[in-house]
């Protein structure tokens, strides 16, 4: 008698990282349009004749035929829609996509969800940095769609505090109140850092631009800077936030 068909399906997947499994196999984290995040067993993987092993090395854009296991979902086939391969090629490349891959990896959880959204994104941005494009412009514009998907949109128009419309002049951002300050609620706030208007014009430029308009940017050093380092005490707030929830459960469980 034949498998009943939903033990086996096929999906669309970018593996975000691999580890070792048991003596041959390779347990892989992935992010597929179907499922959102998953985790699925490369059998065999580690061999160094392995047909599937090329095809599922990090950043990698496979498409997988995937069968329920007991416990944990197996890959029986795998094939490369795109390896990437200029960001495996270049080590600053590398570095960058890499970024991309931990702030994902990092802001989901599998959820059994699918999410085509997200996974174009992903493969978007895999794709323009591959291309050499301005790495920096990538990622900047990466991280605000990621924002809007995951519910983290930050205000960028008026006032988070009191909601007065943001003029041209430099303002602070709060990282709890996700969003900017203007000048007068920010001299009273603690936890708020600077941001200067040219910093603030690129970052609502980000975030109301498509991609084509949003890498015709040329911004200085100093605001590149700003804006990055901005970004990721975002995402390094967020994340904390995020992270305190597990460790606040177990503590009243306790
Ligand atoms: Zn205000």
């Amino acid at each position: 008698m034949p498998e009943p068909k939903f033990r086996s399906f096929r999906v669309d997947a970018v593996v975000l990282r691999h580890s070792d499994y048991g003596e041959a196999d390779r347990l892989l984290t992935l992010y597929t349009r179907e499922l959102g995040k998953t985790r699925a067993l490369a059998k065999g993987a580690r061999k160094i004749a392995s047909r599937k092993a090329g095809h599922i090395e990090p950043f990698t854009h496979v498409k997988l035929q995937l069968a329920k296991g007991r416990d944990m979902l197996i890959v029986t086939q795998a094939d490369t829609v795109e390896a990437y391969q200029p960001l495996r090629d270049d080590l600053i490349l590398t570095s960058h996509a890499s970024y991309v891959i931990e702030l994902l990896d990092r802001f989901t959880y599998q959820d059994e969800t699918e999410n085509s959204v997200i996974f174009r994104l992903l493969t978007e941005t895999l794709a323009r940095l591959a291309s050499k494009a301005d790495p920096w412009l990538i990622n900047r514009y990466y991280e605000m769609r990621l924002l809007d998907h995951l519910g983290f949109r930050p205000q960028l128009f008026e006032c988070a505090n009191c909601r007065r419309e943001i003029l041209a002049e430099d303002q602070f951002f709060s990282y709890s109140a996700g969003g900017v300050i203007c000048p007068r609620c920010g001299q009273g706030l603690r936890n708020v850092k600077p941001i200067s208007v040219e910093t603030l014009k690129y970052l609502r430029h980000f975030q109301r631009s498509n991609y084509a308009d949003a890498s015709r940017a040329r911004p200085e050093p100093e605001v590149r800077d700003e804006a990055e380092s901005l970004m990721q005490g975002y995402f390094t707030y967020l994340l904390e936030r995020e992270l305190n929830t597990p460790g606040f459960l177990k503590s009243i469980r306790a």
